[in-house]
């Protein structure tokens, strides 16, 4: 009788239903993307509450961010009218094991109101501990030990237990002592880092039985979402946990598996039936989220994929529209395009909320704000900074406002000793002294410090260089075109070298943000014009109530649905990343091809792929080749449209030939000569923008960042 069915149920098919009263004993949702795998697990949750099994503060639930978290929380409210006594331990991994780490902090050196590190406070910590042992931080950079340590703890390895041969990996041997260094520091400061609050937990756990007992004797169920990005660390404290009452019910998809370059392990997934014998596993196969092109197309494309569990999924929200697939000129038609769309699905009375454009990249960001800026249309950032406020921007805008105004001593404090030239506090100050002094600027006050001994020999130096570069650039600044120039002082200034030295994701993506920058620069006239753009950009990021256009990364995406989506970029080289075509691997080139059907499966009615015959790189127009996962979309489920003349039969042909590698090359070359007549300016000019004040100051009014949530799952 479904008239006095539980609220909780109403709606849910009969595999999810087992999913949600199957209470008892280890139970495993795999299923593919949008069949309710999140719904089943909120319906489990509301219905162990619900029905007595457990107090809300006996159930331990863990999800992929704190928004899903808050969903969660929110439903459950919703479903039992708000009745409900206490709170579940409701989070992501950090999140919970930051709360327990709280009360057994004195079991690992700490005290109970430790400090949570950011990476800046860590990289700082690394940095003295690197020159304490006589490394050189230019050959053995700290954010490179970072990475590393990052990766040892994420597979719940304490200092003892970092083998030999990845300890060489840094410093050459070093990388042991130095973990083992940096735990004792941290010690010393009352500090831990992100990957501590596992790492800690784990160990506490190993070593004192009284407290693992104490927290499986209270989380009577256990609940994970997005199991597929569990690292090793997050599986064996899941494990130590579930393992005597093995009520422990994980969902996920292995076909979504996108974070393994933070340690994520989709064997977990593999592992679950041989870690917790007799686990009910239970597959969703039909789909509530998307029509049935938009499946197909990404059902195609994962096809491609070798290592999977494979699976079927259906939907009866019937045909809906093919995916679009929209080849245009270049990256500033790309965007205007997408303008266009979205004002004209405005008209048509469509909310800006349902629209979201996902990108592989956080560079591809900029085109997109600059146009939606230029023509008025709200937009947030979700899981970053807006393009101008990323930290190396904001850095690389410094040096090109101290050259274009020597007095700009915020810019000058921001960049004197960055990247790092041995420059401490106390040179700082001296500076800072003189030129209060003398009330002129940091810039000419550090000039005339020069000639007096108040400074160590090797701040002189160093700040003798400084300024002695700043004059030289600027001495360029009229001779070079403006992008050249900053291109230049990127290198010149050790900033470039800083990044690639690295050798991180994060330092990849700086530097790919760099190039967009100088790419930008070249749009306007003179650099006093392109900074007049910026701080009209920039000087307002005040939260604005309203409907916005939502821009994010496809990794930040998962899990969210919209009905509109729209992925640019898909380009051999952007998507999938370079990076992943140059490590070259099976495994790299599936992973990217994951992300790929992650971002389709976020639409509900309408994806449009887009690829851009066209690119600037490094101030140079190249043709780009149209994605190979284009070639892989089933052609019986997209509908292509290009805006130029015989290129996508062309396109097509390319990819359907790959048993030749290089058949591409002849039409390729075609287009680049093209790029050398008259046509690409003709494009590249539409490309500017016309920009009316009155908008753009708008449009600013309603462009909010919501701050770095790129980190989702380490957030607290
Ligand atoms: P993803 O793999 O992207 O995380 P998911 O499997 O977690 O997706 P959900 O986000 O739970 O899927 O659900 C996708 C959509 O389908 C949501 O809009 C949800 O409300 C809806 N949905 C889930 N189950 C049902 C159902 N039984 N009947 C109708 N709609 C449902
Ligand atoms: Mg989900």
């Amino acid at each position: 009788d479904s008239s006095r069915e539980a609220p909780w149920l109403a709606g849910l098919n009969p595999p999810q239903r087992e999913a949600v009263l199957t209470t008892e004993g280890p139970v495993l949702v795999l299923a593919g993307a949008g069949t309710g795998k999140t719904s089943a697990l909120t319906a489990r949750l509301a219905n162990l509450i619900a029905t007595r099994k457990a107090w809300p503060s006996q159930i331990l639930a863990v999800t992929f961010t704190n928004k899903a978290a808050r969903e969660m929380k929110e439903r459950i409210a919703r479903i039992s009218g708000g009745a409900i006594e206490g709170m579940p331990w409701l989070g992501t991994f950090h999140s919970v094991a930051a709360r327990m780490l709280r009360s057994h902090a004195e079991l690992v050196g700490l005290q109970s109101n430790f400090t949570i590190l950011d990476t800046d406070d860590q990289l700082r910590v690394l940095k003295q501990l690197i020159s304490a042992v006589n490394l050189d931080e230019k050959r053995w950079p700290a954010r490179q030990l970072a990475t590393l340590i990052d990766r040892w703890k994420n597979r719940g390895w304490t200092p003892k237990e970092v083998d030999l041969g990845e300890a060489e990996a840094f410093g050459p041997g070093r990388g042991r002592e130095l973990y083992a260094a940096y735990q004792d520091r941290l010690r010393t400061l009352n500090a831990c880092d992100f990957g501590d609050l596992l790492l800690h937990m784990l160990t506490i756990f190993r070593t004192h039985p009284d407290v693992l007992e104490s927290y499986r004797d209270r989380f009577r169920y256990i609940l994970v979402d997005e199991y597929q990005d569990t690292n090793q660390s997050q599986y064996a404290w899941l494990k130590l946990l579930a393992e005597p009452r093995r009520n422990l019910c994980c969902v996920g998809d292995d076909d979504q598996s996108i974070y393994s370059w933070r340690g994520a392990e989709v064997a977990n997934i593999l592992r679950f039936e041989k870690d917790f014998p007799g686990a009910k596993v239970i597959r969703l196969e039909q789909n509530y989220r998307s029509t049935s092109h938009i499946l197909a197309a990404a059902d195609g494309l994962i096809a491609n994929n070798a290592g999977r569990l494979g699976k079927t999924l259906w939907t009866d929200k019937g045909d809906g529209e093919k995916v679009k697939v929209v080849g245009i000129w270049d990256g500033p038609e790309e965007a205007r395009r997408i303008g266009e769309d979205v004002e004209g699905m405005q008209r048509r009375g469509l909310s800006l909320d349902d629209v979201a454009i996902l990108v592989r990249a956080q560079f591809q960001t900029r085109e997109f704000e600059e146009r939606f800026i230029a023509i008025g249309l709200p937009y947030q950032i979700i899981g970053g900074f807006r393009f101008y406020e990323r930290a190396e921007i904001r850095d690389a805008l410094a040096y090109l406002r101290l050259i274009h105004q020597p007095a700009d001593d915020l810019a000058f404090e921001r960049i004197v000793n960055q990247p790092k030239r041995g420059l401490g506090d106390k040179a700082i100050a001296t500076i800072h002294a003189h030129a209060r002094a003398s009330q002129e600027p940091l810039l000419i006050a550090a000039a005339k410090l020069l000639d007096t001994d108040e400074l160590q020999s090797r701040a002189r130096s160093s700040l003798g260089r400084f300024v002695a570069d700043i004059a030289r650039w600027k001495q360029m600044a009229n001779e070079l075109p403006h992008a050249e120039l900053a291109r230049i002082m990127l290198d010149e200034s050790g900033y470039t070298a800083m990044l690639q030295a690295e050798r991180s994701a994060e330092s990849a993506g700086r530097l790919e943000n760099l190039a967009e920058l100088t790419r930008a620069m070249e749009e306007y006239e003179s650099l006093p014009a392109f900074l007049e753009h910026v701080s009209l950009v920039m000087d307002n990021d005040e939260n604005r109530q309203g409907e916005k256009v939502t821009i994010m990364t496809i990794h930040a995406a998962k899990g969210l649905e919209f009905d509109i989506v729209y992925l640019p970029g898909w380009e051999e080289g952007i998507f999938p990343s370079q990076r992943a075509l140059d490590e070259g691997g099976l495994a790299s080139l599936e992973e990217e091809r994951r992300l790929a059907y992650v971002a389709i499966t976020r639409a509900r009615k309408k994806a449009t792929v887009m690829h851009a015959a066209n690119r600037r790189i490094y101030g140079q127009w190249t043709s780009s080749l149209p994605s190979r996962f284009v070639g892989e979309l089933p052609e019986a489920h997209i509908d292509q449209e290009t805006t130029m003349s015989g290129g996508e039969s062309l396109w097509r042909a390319q990819w359907s030939e790959r048993a030749d590698p290089f058949a591409h090359l002849g039409p390729a070359q075609g287009m680049r000569a093209a790029t050398r007549g008259p046509g690409w300016q003709r494009a590249s000019q539409g490309g500017r923008f016309n920009r009316d004040p009155q908008r753009v100051i708008e449009a600013k009014a309603s462009a909010v960042s919501l701050g770095n949530q790129g980190r989702t799952d380490l957030e607290l």
